[in-house]
């Protein structure tokens, strides 16, 4: 993510839409938090500071930010979905032992396949699964 805080702000007011204070704090999370988190974790997050907050709000501040481009929806296992602001295709590792999703640089252009020739692409996804460095470090030290 290359775009400052300030210059996401401005794009969204570009795009005609009018964040209220609340909505703002739910970009602001997605921003500083760049760890895809589900609708629970920035709900129970916001709500220690946004007591009035409400889960909808949330539901709804994704989906107007979903619907210009400006978050991506992601759901790498079936029952959970999480939200990307890097928008720019890239790769997820998960980590199967802490959990973390971590973002990889692919060129996703260069994923071609004979067999789709005749098909329309709209969203390609890499995952891959495995454990990070840190965990990998963690088990060894325990060794
Ligand atoms: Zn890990
Ligand atoms: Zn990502």
């Amino acid at each position: 993510m290359n775009l400052s805080f300030e210059e996401l702000k401005k794009e969204i007011n570009q795009k005609g839409i009018n964040l209220s204070h609340q909505r703002l704090k739910v970009l602001e999370y997605l921003y500083q938090n760049q760890c895809h988190p589900t609708v629970d974790q920035i709900f129970t997050d916001l709500q220690k500071e946004m007591p009035t907050l409400s889960k909808t709000t949330v539901y709804n501040t994704l989906r107007i930010l979903a619907g210009v481009g400006l978050v991506r929806i992601i759901t790498i296992e079936d029952n959970e979905t999480r939200y990307d602001i890097v928008v720019e295709n890239h790769g997820h590792f998960k980590c199967e032992s802490c959990g973390s999703i971590y973002n990889f640089r692919i060129d996703v252009d260069l994923l071609i396949s004979e067999d789709l020739k005749n098909f329309k692409i709209d969203d390609k996804n890499v995952y891959f699964k495995g454990i990070c460095p840190r965990c990998l470090s963690n088990i060894n030290e325990k060794n």
